[in-house]
């Protein structure tokens, strides 16, 4: 579902060019369960954008689910991204202006599969799963952290996507609630779909199916888990 072949990411940085990424080549196939890992700064989340062609590769080629990313305009980019990949980001990114509720709603309204009645019951139907069926009508500056956490992946589930990419997506929970979100994740892993998820979230990596260690922008080891 994933192929990425000989990538490199350079950011310009102080006139300079920084290379941040060294050559990555990368297969995942539908069901598996990645887990990255690797110390701050060493392009952990610069590779998860380029899976989700937020960004695009300096050098080399992303395949995801059939797509050659850097091949679609912006608009179709922007249309497939919506059909086929929910992305956790490592800052949420929930819109502001918008209850959780209709954070929820509003990659489904893009996609406008569901019929519009249906969008408002499934929406809350993920808050719920996540804990946050009593906080759907607040605004994100309203809740904690660890709450827009949870909104930020019930708002990933949305649109049913095959692929979910989630930057620490238990980066801001406390024990319980992280629990909570590695149920969810480990149902999805067992319904099929595919994860990969920056995460030092212990029981997290141990659901993997497969841990990947990336160091100073190289793939330092790739290794089957317990699970994998
Ligand atoms: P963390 O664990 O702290 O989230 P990370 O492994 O996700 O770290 P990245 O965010 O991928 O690290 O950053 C890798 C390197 O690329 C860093 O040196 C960072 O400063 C640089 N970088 C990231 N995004 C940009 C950008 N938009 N412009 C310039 N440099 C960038
Ligand atoms: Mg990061």
């Amino acid at each position: 579902i994933i192929e990425l072949k000989q990538v490199y990411k350079d950011y310009p940085q102080a006139g300079n060019l920084q290379t941040v990424l060294h050559g990555i080549d990368l297969d995942v196939v539908s069901g598996e369960f990645v887990a990255i890992v690797g110390p701050s700064g060493n392009g952990k989340s610069t590779l998860l954008n380029l899976l989700t062609g937020i960004d695009h590769p300096s050098r080399g080629e992303v395949i995801v689910n059939g797509a050659a990313l850097q091949k679609l305009s912006n608009e179709k980019l922007t249309r497939w991204r919506g059909a086929n990949v929910g992305i956790v980001f490592q800052f949420f990114q929930l819109l502001p202006t918008l209850n959780l509720l209709q954070n929820t709603v509003l990659p489904m309204d893009f996609l406008g599969k569901l019929p519009k009645r249906q969008r408002q019951q499934r929406a809350m139907q993920l808050l719920e799963q996540v804990g946050l069926a009593d906080a759907a009508d607040r605004l994100p500056s309203q809740v904690s952290g660890g709450q827009q956490q949870r909104a930020a992946i019930a708002r990933a589930l949305a649109n049913d996507p095959p692929l979910i990419v989630a930057d620490e997506p238990t980066g801001n929970l406390d024990a319980a609630t992280a629990d909570a979100v590695f149920e969810l994740f480990a149902h999805l892993r067992d319904q099929g779909k595919t994860l990969v998820m920056v995460t030092h979230n212990a029981a997290l990596a141990d659901a993997a199916s497969r841990k990947l260690e990336i160091h100073s922008g190289r793939i330092h080891a790739d290794t089957p888990t317990r699970v994998g």
